[in-house]
């Protein structure tokens, strides 16, 4: 018989209304036997004391219902986003606040390429931040001239290029492909906007895509996962999984030693080309659950729908953007998308749909409301990922047609200031992912990071969700925070309900998975603005411990 360990903690946080607190875990195998009194637990049979969590508080590993395992791959280029960013190796990125800033980082990686002919590969940048200034290739050949640089914008819908990189891929004042964008003379300025324009820089990231998937992006997406508590993670959106080797890749890397679970969704539409059919993709993917594990999960579907609301290519409903730009793009047509949805749902495939706009939220909630009319099943729990702008109405809809709401709450942080000022004004920035609303209506929530879009780490994202402040320290929308303990229900629970895993994680209850996340504070506690620094030391995933390469503060005790 397996032993059952017994993990006394400072505290233990449950998320089981039943038991809220407690003062030790015992576990036996990949399984929580009970939680309770220490000196209880000690009574089963077999029980063994380990106090190695003695001084930390436990909580349920975090749920991520939206990250990119791609996001394992892009620290393999040179960080120039906006915010501050820890690696999965520990390494700690300051932000680059002004162009000034990128084009020093951008040095500084140069000096530090061996080999010369080695273009420069960059990711992060988001001309949104920097307002009447715009990184051309002539300030980037500041940083080589004979050098190609290739930078991809956070949007990964933009990609800009210095001189010699334009040169490298042929791109001249005779380039006349659409989205390469030129100055007043007719010379192309550096940037290649949207996929056609882009395909002309692809030759320098040749066979290293900055999304690429591989054993060592699992891997670091993995430990990313271990360095910020999260014990479930989510590839929310995969084009691997329509052929074999795409999914023998995940099986041979999600073993039993990896340090999180894995829920991969197939993309289904709006992501250009694909082998199948949709008949025969809903097929596969309802026979790929077979091949499911404890750790690996298969037989989801991601749909897109809209753009980014930063990049003005999300759908807004009247009276559209601030300053009266032009509506975003629509990934599919509405037609292909009810086609799609309609599709997946019938073969029974749980559908996670890409909303940031509120049009694009009710065409989301209309298409739902026509596919459950004409094919009704039970707690489908689609979802409405993003969410960012969705109403009032529109959250009662979801509650009604039974969708969740997976909520960009980091969005409010990253990009706060950017949508009070300059994409949708204050009054409707108020109001952008309303988790607040949408808890008041009945709609099941989760947070989100959406990584490499923004860092992950749901103590962050909790944060954000309970402060709503934004990077200059605004608060938007003050009646839309919810409070700890919701927000905190909400990167565990509420992950795992739309990812209906509910039965299985995101509580710590006997029978359940021994996930939990090791935490120096108690993020009840804290004071709010201070739940995002908490250090978490490592976590258990199925009983086996995994520890963080994150330094901790230096101060013992200190955040
Ligand atoms: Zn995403």
């Amino acid at each position: 018989m397996e032993p059952t360990i017994v993990y006394p903690a400072r505290l233990v946080r449950t998320m089981d209304p039943a038991n809220p607190t407690a003062e030790a875990v015992a576990v036996r195998g990949d399984r929580i036997r009970a939680v309770g009194q220490t000196r209880m637990l000690m009574e089963y049979t077999g029980a063994v004391l380990d106090e190695r969590y003695a001084g930390a508080v436990l909580v349920p590993g975090f749920v991520e219902a939206h990250s990119h395992a791609g996001s394992g791959n892009v620290w393999a280029s040179t960080y120039v986003g906006l915010v501050d960013r820890t690696a999965p190796d520990g390494r700690r990125w300051p932000g680059c606040r002004s162009i000034e800033d990128i084009i020093a980082r951008l040095c500084a990686a140069e000096t530090e390429l061996k080999d010369p002919e080695a273009p420069l590969l960059a990711w992060g940048l988001d001309p949104i931040y920097f307002p009447g200034e715009r990184l051309s290739a002539t300030a980037l050949d500041r940083v080589s001239a004979t050098r190609p640089v290739h930078i991809t914008h956070s949007s990964g819908h933009v990609v800009t290029l210095n001189s010699a990189a334009m040169r490298a891929c042929g791109i001249d004042t005779s380039t006349t492909v659409t989205g390469v964008a030129k100055d007043e003379a007719g010379q192309p300025t550096g940037e290649l906007q949207e996929f056609a324009a882009m395909a002309l820089g692809a030759p320098l990231v040749e066979g290293a895509p900055l999304m690429g998937v591989n054993p060592a992006a699992l891997a670091a997406f993995g430990q990313d996962g271990v360095n910020t508590g999260t014990t479930t993670l989510t590839d929310l959106g995969s084009r691997l999984l329509m052929d074999d080797a795409g999914v023998e890749l995940f099986r041979t890397q999600v073993t039993d030693a990896f340090p999180a679970r894995l829920n991969v969704f197939h993309f289904g539409v709006g992501v250009g080309k694909v082998a199948l059919s949709l008949s025969e993709a809903a097929q596969r993917l309802v026979k790929l659950r077979g091949l499911s594990t404890d750790k690996l999960r298969f037989g989801n579907v991601k749909l897109m729908l809209d753009g980014s609301i930063q990049g003005f290519t999300a759908r807004l409903l009247e009276p559209g953007y601030y300053g009266d730009q032009p509506n975003g793009i629509w990934a599919v047509s509405p037609e292909e998308f009810r086609e799609a949805f309609e599709t997946f749902h019938k073969a029974g495939v749980l559908v996670h749909v890409h909303c940031n706009g509120d049009q694009t939220t009710q065409l989301f909630l209309d298409t739902l409301e026509a596919i459950l009319t004409a094919h009704p099943r039970p707690d489908h729990r689609h979802t409405c990922t993003h969410s960012q702008m969705s109403t009032t109405a529109q959250y009662k809809r979801m509650a009604t047609l039974g969708a969740c709401a997976n909520i960009f709450a980091n969005h409010i942080w990253a990009w706060g200031d950017q949508h009070m000022d300059i994409t949708v004004g204050p009054d409707r920035a108020a109001r952008m992912n309303a988790a607040a609303t949408a808890l008041r209506h009945g709609v099941p929530i989760a947070l989100h990071s959406d990584t490499p879009v923004t860092p992950l780490g749901p103590l962050h994202t909790m944060k954000h969700a309970v402060t709503r402040l934004t990077v200059s320290g605004r608060v938007m929308g003050e009646a839309e925070r919810i409070g700890a303990q919701q927000a905190l229900e909400a990167i565990t629970l509420g992950g795992a309900y739309m990812l209906k895993m509910d039965h299985e994680i995101g509580s710590l209850e006997a029978g359940k998975f021994a996930d939990m996340a090791v935490l120096a504070e108690d993020p009840l506690e804290v004071p709010a603005a201070e739940i995002g620094t908490i250090h978490v030391y490592g976590t258990v995933v199925g009983g086996r411990h995994h520890t963080s390469n994150v330094q901790a503060p230096a101060v013992a005790g200190a955040r």
